[in-house]
């Protein structure tokens, strides 16, 4: 092996590995990780100097909204993937809401993967199913065509159209997860409860009660607990494998944990703006920081970090959901009308070193885990992505822990450039990303502009379940 000439080396930096953080080298060869040594010397067709910098396996995002077909307007597969590079991430999973149409049958995913293969993307994705009411008669073929996973709402997603994703009504919940645990699949849930929400938001808007304050009022913890407990039960009867996105609040997380102590199989994420944020920011920044579930208290904040610090929260995702400009405004200032979703998707390894490490002190290898390890092991992709391990696809992010900064809007790569993270200083910042060995970002020539090379280096990946139910 010490005789193969690699392609790329990364020398000189500290490598964040599974247990440990290292100073090595590491080479790479056709795209994977073929060598992690003390010095590697010379005979490389590149040497990247990584010598002062810290070098992370790239992030896997399993929870992002990129909006093609039908809404590129809101985001794109090129746009949402370059500021996925720009933030270390070289693998993301898109959701099945928010494109038009949605991806709820085999038709509706070739038009996913034909605007993927159409408009390009900087890294490496894959596509979620969606169950809705009505399709479970089609998640056999998804799961054939390839699909992470499935997604559903318990809640409204928000979007009323024709034509839009639905929330499942528990019939609907009960046979998805029948017919999802005998495809070996995992459904993955926004779990907050219909009837809480809508009653309240309901109450709220005839009351003239309108403020960002009374959104987030309308959609309580215990909406978010009843839904949770609903969820564990029927996956319990079920046997179907779990997974709840974005969860909020601590008492959440604890229910999944005694779960999971039962031996039921369950995983949880949170996203960075619940433990970057709490209601106070809300309420100054607007909203750039709505979104659902809603960003909670100091004290919800404070427990999450120390859920993820012990392992209870598996890992982390953007959820990244941006929409146009016009769509966050409200001439008559009612947080009800306004999109929630925040757009976070490039600031997700910056915001959990500053906030984890720097602030909280985790063990950057345990971060790493939340945010690559543990999403590529959950979502089929363990032999590919996740980790900084010899055989492994070279997907690098190079940061610098040093380097602090105040995210602006000009440091944006997303099809429309506003944050909930603008004006938040980070205590790191991501230098070069690197995916199977090739640059897809590098921040000192980034505005240079993309070679076409770049732009269509992202392969769609077609995960799977680890493990194959015969039932
Ligand atoms: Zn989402």
């Amino acid at each position: 092996m010490s005789e193969q000439r690699m392609d790329v080396i990364v020398s000189g930096g500290n490598v964040v590995l599974r247990d440990q953080v290292c100073s090595v080298d590491i080479g790479i060869k056709d795209g994977r990780i073929a060598m992690i040594a003390p010095r590697l010397a010379g005979g490389a067709g590149k040497v990247i100097d990584a010598s002062g910098k810290h070098v992370f396996a790239g992030v896997v995002d399993a929870h992002v909204h990129l909006n093609e077909p039908g809404l590129g307007e809101w985001e794109g597969f090129v746009t949402g993937t370059t500021s996925l590079a720009a933030g270390g991430c070289t693998s993301c999973i898109d959701m099945p809401l928010n494109g038009m149409p949605p991806t709820v049958n085999a038709a509706s995913l070739e038009l996913k993967l034909e605007a993927a293969r159409m408009s390009g993307a900087l890294i490496d994705f894959a596509i979620w199913g969606g169950l809705v009411p009505g399709n479970v008669g089609e998640l056999e073929a998804l799961a054939r065509a390839g699909v992470a996973g499935f997604k559903a709402f318990m809640s409204s997603p928000g979007d009323t159209g024709e034509g839009a994703f639905r929330n499942v009504d528990d019939h609907t919940l009960f046979e998805g997860m029948l017919k999802i645990a005998s495809l070996g699949h995992v459904l993955a849930l926004h779990a907050e409860s219909e009837p809480i929400v809508s009653k309240l938001a309901e109450a709220k808007l005839s009351a003239g009660e309108v403020t960002m304050r009374d959104y987030l009022d309308s959609r309580p913890p215990q909406a978010e607990l009843e839904a949770v407990k609903l969820a564990l039960d029927m996956a319990a009867r079920t046997g179907c494998k779990l997974h709840i996105v974005h969860v909020s609040t601590p008492e959440a997380v604890d229910l999944i944990s005694e779960a999971k102590r039962s031996g039921q199989d369950v995983t949880v994420e949170t996203c960075p703006h619940y433990l970057a944020f709490i209601d106070e920011d809300v309420i100054r920044i607007g909203a750039n920081a709505k979104c659902s579930p809603p960003i909670r208290t100091e004290r919800e904040r404070e427990a999450l970090w120390r859920r993820l610090a012990n392992g209870d929260i598996d890992f982390v995702a953007s959820d990244h959901s941006p929409c146009p400009p016009s769509m966050k405004r409200s001439d008559s200032d009612n947080y009800f009308e306004v999109w929630g979703g925040i757009s976070g998707a490039q600031s997700t390894l910056e915001l959990m070193v500053s906030e984890g490490w720097k602030k909280r002190g985790i063990p950057l290898p345990a971060l790493s885990r939340a945010m690559s390890a543990a999403p590529a092991e959950r979502f089929g992709l363990r032999d590919r992505k996740g980790a900084i391990e010899i055989g492994l696809d070279a997907d690098l992010a190079i940061v610098d822990l040093e380097a602090s900064y105040v995210l602006t809007a000009e440091h944006l790569k997303y099809r429309h450039p506003y944050s909930a993270y603008e004006n938040f200083e980070f205590g790191c910042r991501v230098e070069t990303t690197l995916l199977r060995g090739g640059i897809v970002y590098d921040r000192k020539s980034a505005k240079s502009g993309l070679e076409a090379e770049q732009r269509t280096r992202g392969l769609r990946l077609w995960p799977g379940p680890s493990t194959t139910r015969t039932g």
